[in-house]
């Protein structure tokens, strides 16, 4: 086989922000299901960072991230009608422009709220200032439709990077994400392709596997093998072993993957395990993607 040259994933960071989420009051599922998002489609997630509804904060945490040039930024909350909501005047500070109402974002907004009215929710169609509000987006954004809910999304480029606003709502969030990103990724940005699988082990502590993880991961050294302890059940330890693998072929690193787990699998074997099962890439990932 000729040699491929290395695709150097488009780089990505999450700005979560909601004073919620950092007084524990709301567990950021955001950010973990955007992480997979991003995963499998093939960027680099570099960080995730959660600041208080602040403008200063916010536009702060959005200047570091374009500092350090992710080509990807995603901000996730913050886009609403009330005053708290901040986000995208914090994404015009941070990036020297203002807000202004977008026509786009308009248009959207008096669509929803004609139906809105039409289905007797709300009283009014008008767009009163809240809602205006939510139709002001940084000068030069493009307005994101959201389909599950009233808050448009935006979408900014600003030198090298691309800065996404989605509200923080997690329907909304993935509606967006889902139908307007997306696309937008599988058009613009440098991936790889991923797969994931493991080895569910019962009977032998992590402590005795390691060598043999030692050994496999020396082998292979394009894989990257983690073991995950799971606690004991009846005085036996429980170990999750997860090998991931990326490149360009599809084919190629499910292959990958599946050959390593079939050698650890034999190895493992002569340790007497009470069970070694076949864990599938949805079960590793714990459920929804
Ligand atoms: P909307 O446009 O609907 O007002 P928003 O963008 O203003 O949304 P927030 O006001 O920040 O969103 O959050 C709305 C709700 O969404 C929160 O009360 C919380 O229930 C949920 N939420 C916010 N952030 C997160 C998060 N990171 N993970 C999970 N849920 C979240």
């Amino acid at each position: 086989m000729g040699r491929r040259r290395r695709v150097r994933p488009s780089t990505a960071e999450i700005v979560v922000i909601g004073n919620e989420v950092l007084n524990g009051e709301v567990l950021d599922t955001n950010s973990n299901w955007l992480a997979k998002q991003l995963y499998f489609l093939g960027l680099d997630l570099r960080r995730v960072t959660a600041v208080r509804d602040d403008l200063e904060e916010i536009a702060g945490a959005i200047r570091e991230a374009l500092r350090r040039k992710a080509e990807w930024i995603i901000t996730t909350g913050g886009l609403g009608p009330t005053h708290d909501d901040m986000t995208l005047e914090a994404v015009a500070l941070a990036t020297n422009r203002k807000t202004v109402l977008n026509p786009e974002a308009l248009e959207m907004l008096r669509e929803r709220y004609a139906r809105l009215y039409e289905m007797g929710v709300v009283k009014e169609s008008e767009l009163t200032p809240s809602r205006l509000k939510m139709a002001m987006l940084p000068r030069g954004a493009k307005a994101l439709r959201n389909r599950a809910g009233s808050a448009p999304g935006s979408l900014l480029r600003y030198k090298g990077s691309r800065i996404i606003s989605l509200p923080g709502v997690p329907r909304e969030l993935k509606d967006i994400f889902l139908n307007e990103v997306v696309p937008l990724i599988e058009a613009e940005a440098r991936r790889v392709v991923r797969y994931v699988a493991g080895l569910f082990v019962k009977g032998v502590p992590e402590s005795t596997m390691a060598p043999v993880l030692r050994e496999l991961t020396a082998e292979r050294p394009k894989l990257y093998i983690k073991s995950h302890p799971k606690g004991l059940e009846e005085g036996v330890s429980l170990v999750e072993v997860v090998v991931h693998s990326e490149g360009q072929d599809p084919e190629e690193v499910r292959k990958e993957v599946e050959s390593a787990i079939g050698v650890l699998e034999e190895r493992l074997r002569a340790f007497q395990p009470v069970e070694l099962r076949r864990v599938s890439m949805e079960e590793v990932l714990g459920g929804e993607r």
